[in-house]
């Protein structure tokens, strides 16, 4: 178990997620015939930057914020992975993230390793200047580490265009010349990428629909549920209705869920949490607790929140068909194991929510020829890359007899290996 401590506070410790992310690796081990040096290897990062991070807050004082940069492995290009900020954030799940971008990379055939940042702080609690500040001081921190052709980060959980346009403004400072391939996410007005904004969703999406075409399920009348209606969950809700004409019954965020069974309108919920802070006393709509709202009757659930959602505790009582991993590592492996055994269809995160990070390597791309696509031609490219990645994991799975998170470790994992002997490492 690992701690650290920031003013005499532990506040790291055992991540569940990283338990997890491990336990998939091991169980498709030995379809693999990884050798144990081989997933011993696999099992750690790369690489791992500690920063301690001392910001001018607006009050003339001086706050040292505690950030990470873990990179994972970089066998099959320069690796990726977000950056959140998040007050509970620590080393091992930040670990476990980078795994998981390796794997999705893997996965979805892109030239890229796998990353992943945090920095510990509210964001609800600092101003629109201190997140400037606390923005630029993360990269000055890993900037030596970070680049297009070494690791570039992008956004998560309470990060955003804004956050990646000041990152991207840093690291160019300090290079000296614009380098807008260092960041992705950025707006468009800065190299950003057409179509990225809800690209997750929007690539999440493509795997429910195919899914629902393998099981016959009609999405028109489906219900959705979302938990957490942020960036993925909010673009996920509103393209579940938009794209499908699905009936989204119910949303969700830090501070509770709403339920309608009518079916709520996903933009109108959006103006609502903008100008009161919550989803919370929509009109119209029903209050439930987040743990509610995951045991609804529904076709679809999407977890697009954080770690550990479905559990071993409310894994029985999930009634949905589908459950689209939208969230990196919403489902324990104990509460999958109890999904499965219901017959509940499971989304494996490293498939369900590639999109944004095709979306963000189209954005390298962009930034690499200097074109500009068209949104649509964004778009067409991933759903092409998501369609193709579904019917490779779903082929896999029922080839093989196995989980479809299992086809998707077993898929990623071996392209892992097969660069890295490639290239001689093992
Ligand atoms: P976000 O910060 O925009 O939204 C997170 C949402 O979750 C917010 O609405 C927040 O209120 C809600 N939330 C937080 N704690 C909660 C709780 N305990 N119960 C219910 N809701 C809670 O973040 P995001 O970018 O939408 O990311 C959401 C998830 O998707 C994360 O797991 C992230 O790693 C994953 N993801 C994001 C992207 C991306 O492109 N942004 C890509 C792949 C995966």
């Amino acid at each position: 178990m690992e701690t650290h401590y920031l003013k005499g506070k532990t506040v790291g410790s055992r991540s569940k997620l990283l338990e997890d992310v491990k336990q998939h690796l091991c169980t498709c081990a030995e379809g693999l015939k990884l050798t144990p040096d081989m997933e011993a290897f696999l099992e750690m990062p790369m690489r791992e930057l500690y920063v301690s991070l001392p910001v001018h807050m607006d009050d003339g004082s001086i706050k040292v914020f505690r950030g990470f940069r873990v990179q994972y492995n970089e066998a099959l290009g320069p690796t990726k992975g977000g950056v959140r900020f998040h007050p509970e954030d620590t080393m091992e799940t930040t670990r476990a993230l980078a795994a998981l971008m390796t794997w999705k990379c893997a996965l979805h055939k892109l030239p890229l390793g796998g990353a992943k940042g945090g920095v510990i702080c509210n964001p609800k609690e600092l101003s629109h200047r201190e997140i400037e500040r606390l923005s630029r001081a993360y990269i000055r921190g890993i900037y030596q580490i970070i680049g297009p052709d070494r690791d570039i980060p992008a956004p998560d959980v309470y990060t955003n265009p804004q956050v990646m346009a000041w990152m991207m403004d840093e690291y160019s400072k300090l290079t000296g010349k614009n380098v807008f391939g260092a960041i992705t996410g950025k707006p468009t007005s800065l190299g950003g990428s057409a179509g990225r904004y809800d690209a997750t969703a929007r690539g999440g999406l493509c795997t429910v629909r195919e899914a629902a075409k393998k099981f016959g399920i009609n999405l028109k009348t489906s219900r959705v549920a979302v938990h957490g209606f942020g960036n993925v969950g909010y673009h996920a809700a509103y393209l579940a209705k938009k794209m499908f004409g699905c009936k989204v019954v119910a949303v969700s965020d830090s501070k509770g869920a709403i339920f309608s069974a009518d079916g709520l309108d996903p933009e109108d919920v959006s103006g609502h949490k903008h100008s009161t802070g919550s989803v919370l006393n929509y009109p119209g709509a029903k209050t439930l607790t987040n743990k509610e709202l995951l045991e609804l009757d529904v076709e679809i659930l999407i977890p697009a929140s954080l770690e550990n959602v479905i559990t071993k505790e409310n894994a029985g009582k999930v009634k949905a068909r589908i459950l689209a991993e939208m969230a990196n590592g919403p489902t324990t492996v104990e509460g999958e194991a109890i999904l499965n055994s219901k017959g509940v269809h499971i989304i494996p995160d490293i498939l369900c929510n590639g999109g944004g990070v095709i979306v963000s390597y189209f954005e390298m791309v962009q930034n690499y020829s200097g074109m500009q696509w068209e949104e649509d031609d964004v778009r067409s490219r991933l759903e092409r890359k998501m369609k193709e990645a579904y019917d490779s994991v779903y082929n896999f799975a029922s080839k093989n007899n196995v989980t479809m998170r299992q086809a998707a470790y077993s898929l990623a994992v071996g392209r892992v290996v097969e660069a890295m002997q490639l290239r001689g490492w093992i």
